[in-house]
């Protein structure tokens, strides 16, 4: 009988990391379980950092950002043998199980307790949607609704002079988070590290538009393949002594991106998959991920989505190219 588990978030922070912690809570203390939260990752394990978590610990936590346990990155848990003392604390603490909540990296460790015979669900938050197996991962659509606003915000300025608007956003290796809100803006290019970009073409439509509209134009770039200077660059030696058609800013929106109100989709998702997870536990699962299919939610094995590359769904793909978005070509593997 499952008596004690723990629940601890790790690596980058994501909107609606909270509302996970919460499900996960509320649905142990319904089958009788009682939940420590492991503080700073898996930083406080090893410090021994627990503290129990009751109904008052978890309210009014909805619709705060961020992680109310804190976050980190542990370098003693890439070892076996700091893992090995980690596994000891947990042990130690009486655990029985535990949810990681977190990105590809947090859930590789997660995997790694499993293999040690610790029996471990993952939740996968991050907002770059870079886990494979899932459609969504908790925060994407918090920080995608936040770049849309604020590229909304830009487009407002951009328009007033005429201006060409680079827009940096975050999304590690991932071109999601662009490619899905160039859509939802209505930017004219999404540059993105799973398509090769082609610097000659992003001239050609910007002068061919400034040309038919005189209007504005927004560039919407993943860190993944650069950052906005060096992209600026790129630009200014394809174009060669010619002069940009109009004016090229660039802003990049850094941190904003992972804070903020959790929207109803993420605190719905957290609530999903705080709840699986908790019943996984119960139910003796273990080296699993809870993951979104087509609106469904499953456990996935993570020995499956470890070290898989997650590309952009075709149709997503499918409708960019058909909204004409230019956001480059394939490139052959
Ligand atoms: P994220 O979870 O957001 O991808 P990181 O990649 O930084 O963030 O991972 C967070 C933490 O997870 C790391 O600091 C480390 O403690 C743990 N971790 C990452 N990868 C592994 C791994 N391969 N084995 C064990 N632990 C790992």
């Amino acid at each position: 009988m499952l008596k004690t588990i723990g629940v601890l978030t790790s690596g980058g922070d994501s909107p609606g990391m909270n509302p996970a912690i919460r499900a996960v809570v509320r649905t142990a203390a319904s089958h009788g379980v009682t939940v420590l939260g492991i503080n700073n990752g898996y930083d406080g394990i090893f410090e021994e950092d627990l503290i129990e978590l009751r109904e008052e610990a978890i309210s009014h936590v909805l619709e705060r950002g961020g992680t109310m346990l804190q976050s980190s990155r542990c370098k003693r848990f890439y070892t076996p043998e700091g893992r090995a003392i980690a596994l000891g604390k947990l042990r130690d603490a009486g655990l029985g199980g535990l949810v990681v909540i977190g990105g590809d990296g947090s859930l590789s460790g997660a995997l790694e307790l499993h293999r040690s015979g610790f029996p471990t669900v993952g939740i996968p938050g991050s907002i770059d949607n870079d886990l494979w197996g899932t459609d969504m991962s908790v925060g994407v659509d918090t920080a995608a609704n936040t770049i849309m606003q604020l590229v909304d915000k830009i487009k407002d300025t951009a328009r007033s002079h005429r201006r060409c608007f680079l827009v940096e956003v975050m999304g590690r290796n991932s071109g999601y988070l662009a490619l899905a809100t160039a859509i939802s803006t209505g930017a004219e290019v999404a540059i993105i590290p799973e398509y090769r970009v082609n610097v000659e073409r992003i001239l050609q439509l910007l002068r061919d538009r400034f040309e038919r509209t005189k209007g504005s134009s927004t560039i919407i770039l993943a860190e993944g393949v650069c950052d906005a200077d060096t992209f600026v660059q790129r630009m200014r030696e394809a174009n060669g002594s010619a002069a940009f058609p109009q004016e090229v800013r660039k802003t990049v929106l850094g941190h904003v991106q992972r804070g903020g109100v959790p929207t109803h989709f993420d605190r719905m998702l957290a609530a999903r998959m705080g709840e699986l997870a908790v019943i996984g536990l119960l139910q003796a699962e273990s080296g699993v991920m809870t993951a979104l299919k087509k609106s469904r939610l499953t456990l996935l094995d993570l020995e499956s989505v470890i070290g898989k590359k997650k590309h952009p769904a075709p149709e997503l793909i499918r409708l960019a190219r058909h909204i004409g978005i230019e956001f480059g070509d394939p490139v052959e593997v």
